[in-house]
C-alpha cells in the first residue's frame, strides 16, 4: 500500500451533478493505491481475515466482498454509474442484454403470470418469451406497440409485466411511455422498457413512469463493439429480487467487461450526439433519393410519431431504416455495393453497419408475420456510426446506384 487513501471512499461530490459529470465520475471508489482511473478488480474471490470473518461476511453481519458471482468492485462501480444516469434507485449488471431480460422475468414473474410483449421487439427477445418462458407456465401475448387501448384490452387479472422497446427495431416505432405506464399501473402490472436504442443520454424511461429499464450494454454503452453485457435498473424492491436471481443462477457481468463499459459511459452523450446528428443528415438525404420508397426515422417530420419522439426523447437515435424499390434483389444489390459500411447485424458501434432484416434478424419469422410487422423485402437497416458523414453518403450512393440498376 502506497497511500493512506481511505478505501471505499466515494471519489467525488456529485450532489446535483449533471449527466456528463455522472457519466464520467459516478460510482468510483478509490482503493488505497490512489489510482485516478477506475480500478479493474479482475478477481473471482476475496480473502477473509479469519474463519470467523468469513462467516460474518457470508451471513451479512459484516459488509465485505465474498465472491464475484455475488459482487465485484468494478461491476459495482458500473452499476452505480448506470443507476445515476437512469435516475434509478439501483442497477444490476448482467452478462448480456438477453441475460438482463432473463433475470428480470425470472426474478419478478412466476408460473401462472401473464406477460404482454410489444410485437416490435428484438428477435432473441421473442424467442426467449415464446420458447422458454411459456414452457415454464408463463402466459405471453403480443400487442401493437403504439396502441394504448390494445394494451388495456389485452390485460387479464394475472397480467404481471408489460415489455417494450421504444423506439423499436428496425422500424423506429414508438410508444407514449408515460401513457403506457399509466395503463400498466391501472392494471397492476409493471412496465419494463428496453432502452437500448436511446440510452439514458436520449431517454430516461423511469422518469416517464416505467418501473424497470433494461439495456444491452453491448451496443451504445460500450460503443465500440468490444464486449457483451447488460443491465437492469429500477426500484430497490425489484432490484433486490434481480440480485437474488443473479447470485444464484450466475449470468453476472465480467469485471473486465464492466471496466470497458465504464470507459464507454464517459463518452456516451458525446457519441450519441454525433451518431444522431449523422443519422438525421443521412435520413433526410435518403428521403430525397428516387430509388428510396420510404425512410423510417423518428427525426423526420414524415414519421407519424415525430412529435412524440420530440416530446420523450432528446434526439432520435442512430438507426435509420429505409425501403428501396425492387424488393429483396435491389436491397441485396444495395448492400453488396457498399465498400465502407460493414455488413453485420450488430449496431451501436463506431463503425456503421448495414443489414437486410427480412433475411437475417427477422429471417426466422414466417412471411405473413414479417409482412404484419412491416418488415418488407426491400427494407434495409443502417446503424450510423462515427465515420465522416460525407464518406457514408458516398458509400450509400454506391448502394443506390446498384439498387436502381
Ligand atoms: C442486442 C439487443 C438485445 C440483446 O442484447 P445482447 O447483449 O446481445 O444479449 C436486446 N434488446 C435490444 C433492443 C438489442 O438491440
Amino acid at each position: 500500500m502506497i497511500s493512506d487513501w481511505e478505501p471505499g471512499r466515494l471519489d467525488s461530490d456529485l450532489q446535483d451533478a449533471g449527466f456528463d459529470t455522472l457519466a464520467v465520475r459516478a460510482g468510483q471508489q478509490r482503493s488505497p493505491e490512489a489510482e485516478h482511473g477506475e480500478a479493474l478488480f479482475l478477481t473471482s474471490s476475496y480473502v477473509f481475515r479469519s474463519a470467523s470473518d468469513a462467516a460474518a461476511c457470508f451471513s451479512g453481519e459484516r459488509v465485505g466482498n465474498v465472491y464475484s458471482r455475488y459482487m465485484n468492485p468494478t461491476v459495482r462501480t458500473f452499476e452505480q454509474r448506470i443507476a445515476a444516469l437512469e435516475n434509478a434507485e439501483q442497477a444490476v449488471a448482467t452478462a448480456s442484454g438477453m441475460a438482463a431480460i432473463l433475470a428480470t422475468v425470472m426474478s419478478l414473474c412466476s408460473a401462472g403470470d401473464h406477460i404482454l410483449v410489444s410485437r416490435s421487439v428484438f428477435g432473441a427477445t421473442v424467442s426467449l418469451f415464446d420458447k422458454y418462458f411459456q414452457r415454464f407456465g408463463v402466459e405471453v401475448d403480443y400487442v401493437t406497440l403504439a396502441d394504448l387501448d390494445a394494451w388495456r384490452a389485452a390485460c387479464k387479472p394475472n397480467t404481471r409485466l408489460f415489455f417494450v422497446e421504444s423506439p423499436s427495431n428496425p422500424l423506429a416505432e414508438l410508444v407514449d411511455i408515460r401513457g403506457l405506464a399509466a395503463v400498466a399501473k391501472e392494471q397492476g402490472a409493471l412496465l419494463a422498457v428496453d432502452n437500448c436504442f436511446c440510452t439514458p443520454a436520449l431517454q430516461k424511461p423511469l422518469d416517464l413512469g416505467a418501473d424497470i429499464v433494461i439495456h444491452s450494454a453491448t451496443k451504445y454503452i460500450d460503443g465500440q463493439g468490444r464486449c457483451l453485457g447488460g443491465v437492469v435498473a429500477g426500484r430497490k424492491e425489484h432490484m433486490q429480487e434481480v440480485v437474488g436471481f443473479l447470485r444464484t443462477a450466475g449470468p453476472t457481468l465480467s469485471p473486465f467487461n464492466a471496466w470497458v463499459f465504464l470507459k464507454g459511459l464517459e463518452t456516451l452523450r458525446l457519441r450519441m450526439q454525433a451518431h444522431c446528428a449523422a443519422a438525421l443528415e443521412l435520413a433526410r438525404w435518403l428521403e430525397q433519393q428516387p430509388q428510396v420508397e420510404r425512410v423510417y426515422y423518428a427525426g423526420l417530420p414524415s414519421h407519424p410519431q415525430h412529435e412524440l419522439a420530440k416530446a420523450q426523447q432528446s434526439a432520435f437515435g442512430a438507426v435509420v431504416s429505409f425501403e428501396v424499390r425492387g424488393g429483396r434483389e435491389a436491397a441485396w444489390r444495395f448492400i453488396d455495393a457498399t465498400r465502407l459500411i460493414s455488413i453485420t447485424a450488430n449496431l451501436g458501434d463506431a463503425k456503421s453497419t448495414i443489414t437486410h432484416p427480412a433475411s437475417t434478424t427477422h429471417g426466422r419469422l414466417s412471411a405473413e408475420t414479417r409482412e404484419a410487422a412491416g418488415i418488407r423485402e426491400g427494407l434495409i437497416r443502417l446503424a450510423v456510426g462515427l465515420e465522416e458523414v460525407a464518406d457514408l453518403r458516398t458509400d450509400l450512393q454506391r448502394g443506390l446506384d446498384a439498387a436502381g440498376s
